[in-house]
């Protein structure tokens, strides 16, 4: 492995906040992952960058996860099983499983990343998670220097949540994922437009590709580009709060959103909160809150990762005061 010192992190994250690495590598083959305990450490893993905030200078070693390969582990009449390597690239994965016509993951066309970092905060989108198409995660321990493979159950799989984000926070290099597919896909469209852009599209037979086509056609109009201007998707999740909660704020607040979120509870858009704050389309600086979707921080260009954190801790005041809810990140802070 080529270890580099001082590199800034700069291209290597959607957000594009300058800020440098004391020490850099990459793994790109399966020999490299034993020597991470050689590494200065602590080791922060990187996938795409796509779900972190660099918001101070990163001490010991950042590690690119670039392994890569899919290998077909099992099929049956039904399904197909697939371990894929942490490095792919997740869109990628979802290409290409689309183009074999097999379904579940259609619904997560587009999400940036790699496939590593997929079930550390259990992604998703359109009604479809992750967790409903995973069945193992397997990793290298970096405190006990053991390889592990954890069942989907042992995963603790919850929204925008998982074990990696909890217990095994910062302790393990996850090297691939399974995905059990299924040969006989089952659409789920209900959520979201993506019946309004299917018909939109003349589709008149639905198809895993069609799905995934009308997901990618509405998530490029509604959010911003990373190329174009810096972002980590949603920052915030929908925050969880119960019904006896949400039925007093609603009497203080006319028409306020809410949709289920199991027993006695509901789930608030994190949007709608921060849009009634007056955030939507604020700018302090290079830091701002996107003009479409109010979930979305930006960077126009220059802003530090301290700015843009800050901002967000202003959001979180400004929510909390008015409507008594706590938002919580959804993106990883470094
Ligand atoms: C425009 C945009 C849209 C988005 N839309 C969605 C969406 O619809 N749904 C959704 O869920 N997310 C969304 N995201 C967030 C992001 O794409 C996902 O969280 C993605 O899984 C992050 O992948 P990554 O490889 O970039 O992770 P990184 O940002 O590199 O890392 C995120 C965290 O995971 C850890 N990590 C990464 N790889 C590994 C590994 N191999 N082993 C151990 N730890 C690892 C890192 O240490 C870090 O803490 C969006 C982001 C953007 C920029």
């Amino acid at each position: 492995m080529h270890v580099q010192q001082q590199i800034s992190l700069k291209s290597y994250n959607t957000f594009g906040i300058d800020m440098p690495a004391a020490y850099f590598t990459e793994v790109t083959k399966p020999e490299d992952i034993e020597a991470l305990a050689t590494l200065q450490q602590p080791v922060h893993v990187l996938g795409g960058g796509s779900n972190i905030l660099l918001s101070a200078p990163v001490h010991g070693t950042v590690v690119r996860n670039c392994l890569k390969g899919i290998a077909k582990t099992a099929e049956n009449d039904t399904h197909i099983w697939l371990q894929v390597s942490a490095g792919e690239v997740w869109h990628e994965l979802v290409m290409y499983v689309v183009a074999n016509g097999w379904g579940g993951v259609e619904n997560l066309a587009l999400i940036p990343g790699t496939v590593g970092a997929a079930p550390i905060q259990n992604i998703g989108a359109y009604g479809v998670e992750v967790k409903d198409v995973l069945t193992e995660v397997s990793f290298y321990h970096l405190e006990n220097k053991a390889f592990v493979t954890l069942p989907a159950e042992a995963c603790r799989f919850g929204y925008r949540d998982s074990i990696f984000k909890n217990e095994l926070r910062g302790k393990v290099f996850i090297t691939a994922v399974t995905l059990m597919l299924t040969k006989k896909p089952v659409f789920n469209t209900s959520y979201g437009a993506i019946e309004q852009e299917l018909q939109a599209m003349g589709v008149q037979e639905l198809t895993v590709a069609a799905i995934a086509q009308a997901v990618m056609n509405i998530r490029s109009s509604k959010l911003p580009d990373p190329k174009v201007t810096g972002n980590a998707g949603s920052f915030f999740k929908n925050p969880t709060i119960t019904t006896a909660q949400y039925e007093q704020l609603v009497t203080e607040h006319e028409g306020m959103p809410h949709f289920p979120a199991g027993e006695g509870m509901v789930k608030v858009p994190a949007a709608w909160l921060i849009e009634q704050c007056g955030w939507k389309g604020y700018r302090r600086g290079d830091a701002g809150v996107h003009n479409r979707q109010a979930l979305v921080l930006v960077n126009y260009g220059g802003a530090s990762g301290g700015e843009v954190w800050q901002l967000s801790g202003d959001i979180v005041a400004s929510v909390q005061e008015r409507f008594g809810i706590t938002l919580e990140r959804e993106v990883q802070v470094w």
